[in-house]
């Protein structure tokens, strides 16, 4: 057993890291560049709005088991609120039609039989022949696999595909996408139920994980960032944080836990995902009006996701590079158009504020898919985690966290 593990980078991945190992006894330092936590799953105090909000809504489903496994673990499970059901409302903005996809609470994909829970203008057998994404094509983008088209895929499938995969579902990975699928939709309405969290990212995922890590000998060294890895006879003997090194011990491992940019400036030869997309979060100062529900799905619009938080509304759009180009106030008066157009809110903007994650994640290709790499390394004390690394999922939580606890059980093996 390793004597301290350290972790560098204090993003879902790290800390997932790290709480597997406190929770084996082993001593972890965390080492975070910035002054806070969280990474890509953090919350802030936004001046703009004068609220404390989510860089991003994130949105788990019940087949996420082990990031829901890891709140349990930090004793967080309290702070996302589950639906009891997975009915997802949408909107579509083009017809002004609205239903409620209602998946259930069952095992299997019942619900497809019946035309009063599946999307309107699907027949059962539109669904079947979606069902080619779930025999293996290694390598291949979805539009190969299975028809991009049709109304069961742009009601169903592309909305679901988008939000998980963050890059147009047609030319995404169909490996990833029916790893999603798999867990999620064909496993029924039992693995889709929605979870967010109200309170927001950090009270849920960072704020817990950083007292439960205290509380097991964990230690944090924030604004603490890696420039070099001392590397001698094949082992990390040192890290180089520029202002001061930090020596490994020949018990101790390093388990690197940061962007794929910034992990292939510090490891030579390695090769990681290189292409980017953005998703962009609005959120507006209001309390969502009555006829607003938690979570709306919306088609033909700019926003693709609204959600009625007690204080504010909050909009996500995914693979959102198209949106780049135009300025912040351009976009928050794009979304609340839409906003305007499925709820009874006001005509004049609310206090907004913009969040443009420009690499959200990385590009959910085939191409991509292949960049990335193991946990494992050249070097005999050093494992890579993230969301990134070749864990079979596309860039979400549940891969962060099971990233997380490879890297934990890795650095355990002799
Ligand atoms: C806007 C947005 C919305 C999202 N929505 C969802 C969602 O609904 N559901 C979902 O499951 N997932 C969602 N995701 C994806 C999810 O946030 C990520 O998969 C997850 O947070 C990645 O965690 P990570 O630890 O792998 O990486 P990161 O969060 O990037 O963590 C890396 C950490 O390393 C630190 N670091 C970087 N360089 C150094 C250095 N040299 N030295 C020390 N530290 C360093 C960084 O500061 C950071 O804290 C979303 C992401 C975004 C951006």
């Amino acid at each position: 057993m390793p004597r301290t593990v350290h972790i560098i980078g204090a993003g879902v991945a790290g800390l997932a890291t790290a709480v597997r190992l406190a929770g084996r006894g082993v001593t972890t330092v965390i080492h975070e560049a910035t002054d806070q936590a969280g990474g890509r799953c953090r919350s802030y105090d936004d001046k703009a709005t004068g609220m404390r909000i989510d860089n991003g809504t994130h949105i788990l489903l019940s087949g996420n088991t082990a990031a829901l496994g890891f709140l349990a673990s930090i004793g967080a499970s309290a702070r996302v609120s589950g639906a009891g059901a997975a009915r997802f409302p949408f909107v579509d903005l083009a017809t002004r039609e609205r239903w409620t996809l209602d998946l259930g609470t069952g095992r299997l994909p019942s619900w497809v039989f019946d035309k009063g829970r599946r999307a309107p203008g699907t027949r059962a057998v539109d669904y079947m022949s979606l069902a080619g994404i779930l025999w293996p094509a290694p390598g291949k983008p979805l539009n190969e696999v299975m028809s991009c088209s049709g109304p069961a895929y742009e009601k169903v499938m592309r909305p679901f595909l988008l939000a998980a995969l963050n890059t147009d579902p047609s030319a995404s990975s169909s490996d990833l996408a029916r790893a999603v699928i798999r867990e999620t939709i064909a496993a029924g309405g039992h693995a889709c139920r929605p979870y967010l969290a109200p309170e927001g990212l950090s009270a849920a995922f960072v704020e817990p994980a950083v007292a439960y890590l205290q509380g097991h000998a964990g230690a944090f060294r924030l604004g603490r960032q890696l420039h070099r890895l001392v590397v001698t006879d094949s082992r990390v003997t040192a890290l180089d944080f520029g202002d001061g090194t930090v020596a490994v011990g020949p018990d101790d491992a390093v388990v690197l836990a940061v962007p794929p940019y910034v992990a292939s400036s510090i490891v030579p030869n390695l090769q990681t995902p290189d292409e980017f997309r953005a998703i962009i979060n609005a959120h507006f100062r209001i309390v969502p009006p009555p006829d607003l529900a938690p979570m709306v799905g919306i088609l033909n619009g700019v926003a693709e996701w609204i959600f009625g938080f007690g204080d504010r509304i909050s909009v996500t759009i995914s693979g959102a590079d198209r949106l780049l180009q135009h300025t912040r106030d351009e976009i928050a008066r794009m979304i609340w158009q839409d906003v305007r157009r499925m709820a009874s809110v006001p005509a004049e903007l609310p206090p907004w504020q913009i969040v443009r994650e420009r690499r959200a994640t990385f590009a959910a290709t085939p191409v991509q898919n292949a960049r990335r790499p193991g946990a494992r390394t050249a070097w005999s004390n050093l494992v890579l985690a993230g969301d990134w690394t070749d864990t079979g999922l596309p860039a979400t939580i549940e891969g962060a966290v099971r990233s997380g606890n490879r890297a934990a059980d890795l650095t355990l093996q002799p």
